[in-house]
């Protein structure tokens, strides 16, 4: 689904008034109208209820004195408070402010907070949030760092319009405070803070209204960023004179003692994922413990010493791994000396390949190996993993990820996948925000999981970002299955592997 940065949103605007000749006050009566027939939707009838507008200086206020006509016409008691001097007003909305000074609807200019009407607000079962739209990006401070608290801390239903005030529009940040609404209506596209934390916590459900931005324009505009949804995706189904060559076969390197069940899950996930051959290649002290746990897959045990691969045995596992199609790398591998020289040798290999968990922390010794690639590879790290790999803290990581992980994926020529609550993917010109998963999967093994699906998928043929795009979004979405019987708390990785049957099918043409 495609997103609108809040740059893209305005050029997008300006389009439709100067190319397509569409008023503006026309948009802005198309987002009131939009939002109001979601309100009557969820409350059926409005007569007599008290509804508290607030309403900013700038066109998301133009929405929200628009929106209160719609809902005064529709019986609703409405308190318009304006936190704007209306001399200042933008053309479009000074027309709606001076449209409700014409239809008698009150209006209080909030110079202060104390100008708030407490007894109407406590009596109301409808807050509109139009302070600031998509254009905020200074803190919130001082009259509206109040607003906004007190809108918060009444239990009216909060409908913010475009986003809850305080969230940037572009990152998701929460700029000081921001109103906790339980619905928002957005215009034409939705922004990327409605799906990144901590904005998508603020936003409760979303909506998004078509305010008749023409078809060429949504058509034409290539976006920055997107949205992973369920119908981004669909899978044929398998021919019917087919054979397990015609799947893939994938070759699992990882494991060390105390760490089995990483490449137990790795694998498992792969065969789930339809894979036609999953390999696991493993440190032979943990061969019994992988054979008994997975036995749809093969293993080839090689050399070990101290619980770890030994060097010794590097050539044995190239050689096996040479034929096969996919390389998933580094699940349950520990850090040891030579993890370098064997992940050089698989990336020699010129095979797609999945780096993950200790994998990632090898490749952080130096990343620069990457450049030798010949083959797509796909980096699967989370936030701290992804610190290592940059040398910077995770915090750093966090607060500056969507330009970092870009970038990284730009000077490395990888996909990058930051594995959090949204997930972010990006092939170093765009970003993909994972929309699927719940903390169910805060739990260990769950990437080990998504690894193996990304790696199956990659060997069925899936191009690199495709397979990215679609194991990320599967993973979440088979948790989302699965915590439906097991609950949050107790969601086992192989809870995910076990759903994936349900989720797969439900994503058939
Ligand atoms: P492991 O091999 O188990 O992944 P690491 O030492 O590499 O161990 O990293 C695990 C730690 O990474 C977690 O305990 C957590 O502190 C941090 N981490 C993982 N995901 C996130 C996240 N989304 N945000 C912040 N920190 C995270
Ligand atoms: P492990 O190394 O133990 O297998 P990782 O930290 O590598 O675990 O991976 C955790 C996986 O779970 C990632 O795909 C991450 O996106 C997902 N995940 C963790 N917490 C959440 C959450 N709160 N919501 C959605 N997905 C989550
Ligand atoms: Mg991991």
């Amino acid at each position: 689904m495609k997103l609108s940065t809040s740059s893209q949103m305005k050029e997008l605007d300006a389009k439709s008034i100067k190319e397509f000749n569409i008023p503006d006050i026309v948009l802005m009566e198309n987002a009131s109208r939009g939002a109001f027939e979601l309100i009557k939707k969820h409350f059926g009838k409005l007569e007599g209820i008290k509804v508290s507008v607030f309403a900013g200086l700038g066109n998301n206020g133009g929405d929200a004195m628009a929106l209160a006509k719609h809902l005064y016409n529709a019986g609703a008691n409405v308190l318009v408070n304006l936190a704007a001097n209306p001399q200042k007003l933008n053309p479009s909305p000074k027309i709606n402010y001076e449209i409700l000074r014409s239809m008698n609807v009150e209006i209080a200019i909030i110079n202060n907070v104390d100008d708030i009407n407490d007894v109407f607000l406590a009596h109301s079962l409808i807050i509109i949030d139009g302070l600031f739209g998509i254009g905020l990006s200074r803190n919130i401070e001082g009259l509206f760092y109040d607003i906004v608290a007190k809108i918060n801390n009444s239990n009216a239903y909060k409908v913010s319009l475009d986003i809850p005030s305080g969230i940037n529009a572009d990152t998701a940040e929460c700029l000081g405070i921001a109103v906790k609404a339980d619905l928002t209506v957005t215009f034409a596209l939705a922004k990327p803070g409605h799906f990144l934390y901590p904005g998508r916590d603020y936003c409760g459900r979303l909506e998004i209204v078509d305010i008749s931005t023409p078809k060429n324009l949504i058509y034409e505009f290539k976006p920055t960023f997107s949205a992973l949804v369920k119908n981004d995706f669909s899978l044929e189904d398998r021919p019917k004179n087919s054979h397990k060559g015609n799947f893939g076969h994938v070759a699992i390197v990882g494991g060390s003692i105390g760490k089995s069940g990483a490449v137990v899950l790795s694998s498992c996930a792969s065969i789930k994922s339809g894979v036609g051959l999953s390999s696991a290649v493993i440190p032979d002290c943990i061969n019994t413990a992988f054979e008994s746990l997975c036995i749809e897959a093969m293993s080839y045990p090689v050399n070990s010493k101290d619980g770890f691969f030994s060097k010794d045995s590097f050539g044995d596992m190239l050689e096996f791994v040479k034929d096969k199609d996919v390389i998933c790398f580094g699940m349950g591998l520990g850090v040891f000396d030579e993890g370098l020289d064997l992940l050089k040798g698989l990336i020699d290999l010129k095979k797609p390949m999945v780096i993950d968990a200790d994998g990632l922390n090898v490749l952080s010794k130096k990343p620069d190996i990457l450049k030798t690639a010949s083959a797509p590879i796909i980096l699967t790290p989370h936030p701290k993993e992804f610190s290592r790999l940059i040398g910077q803290p995770t915090q750093y990581v966090i607060k500056n990820r969507l330009n970092l992980i870009k970038e990284f994926a730009k000077n490395y020529n990888v996909i990058l996948v930051l594995k959090m609550a949204d997930t972010l993917i990006s092939d170093g010109e765009s970003i993909f925000i994972n929309t699927s998963g719940n903390p169910g999967l805060s739990t260990g093994g769950s990437g080990d999981v998504l690894s193996g699906i990304i790696a199956s998928f990659l060997a069925q043929g899936k191009e690199a970002l495709e397979a990215a795009t679609f194991g990320v979004f599967l993973h979440g979405f088979s948790a989302d299955l699965a915590v439906k019987e097991f609950g949050e708390n107790a969601l086992l990785a192989s809870d995910v592997i076990n759903y994936l049957a349900k989720a797969i099918e439900s994503f058939k043409i």
